[in-house]
């Protein structure tokens, strides 16, 4: 969590520390001249598993400590942007939220790390042909759109996503699992790029 000032009186964030006692700050507006204090939340180094795909790093997250967090929470670190996806007290209690003190350790995804996510090609005979793909997070994908990957040219059937399946519409890759569909002829509106694993690009 970045720290940042707003003054009250003019909503500029052009704002200065004149005078710091501990967690106690006094504040200047530059825009205005405003001048008022404040005490910042004591902050924790709390430990956080982050996920980049197959593999997992172990590290710290800066919160402050009578804050609450709550899974999908997007939470800074130093060299990460990472999006809480379990939360666990003592005893290996896993929770939806809970106060900053209280956790013993964070779960989370690298939101930094390309997303990466499944295909699935029905070939006839009952053949699957299986990829993992590496997508921006914003791209989206829509059911009835022609891709390539693997030199196969498909249709999108469906798309599932988070928690269900998705017969029609679009999706952002940062929420899609899988995507299925049935080779064609045709033209493709892009090419998808293979994952071959952490590190390996
Ligand atoms: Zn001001």
């Amino acid at each position: 969590m970045e720290e940042y000032f707003v003054c009250p009186e003019c909503k500029s964030e052009d704002v200065e520390i004149i005078k710091e006692r501990g967690r106690d700050l006094t504040l200047r507006c530059a825009e205005c001249g405003h001048v008022w204090q404040i005490t910042v939340s004591k902050m924790i180094q709390v430990p956080i598993i982050v996920s980049k795909h197959e593999r997992s790093f172990k590290k710290t997250v800066k919160l402050p400590v009578d804050e609450e967090i709550r899974v999908g929470d997007i939470v800074e670190l130093e060299d990460d942007e990472v999006r809480i996806s379990s939360i666990e007290l003592e005893d290996n209690k896993r929770v939806e939220k809970a106060e900053i003190k209280d956790v013993k350790v964070l779960w989370g995804e690298s939101l930094m790390y390309p997303k990466v996510i499944g295909v699935s090609i029905y070939l006839p005979k009952g053949i699957t042909q299986s990829f993992k793909v590496k997508v921006d997070r914003e791209e989206e994908f829509a059911v009835g759109e022609v891709l390539e990957v693997g030199g196969y040219t498909f249709k999108i059937d469906k798309i599932k996503i988070e928690g269900k399946m998705l017969r029609y519409g679009r999706a952002k890759a940062g929420e899609v699992v899988r995507i299925m569909g049935r080779p064609i002829r045709g033209r493709a509106s892009r090419n998808l790029e293979i994952y071959r694993g952490y590190g390996k690009d």
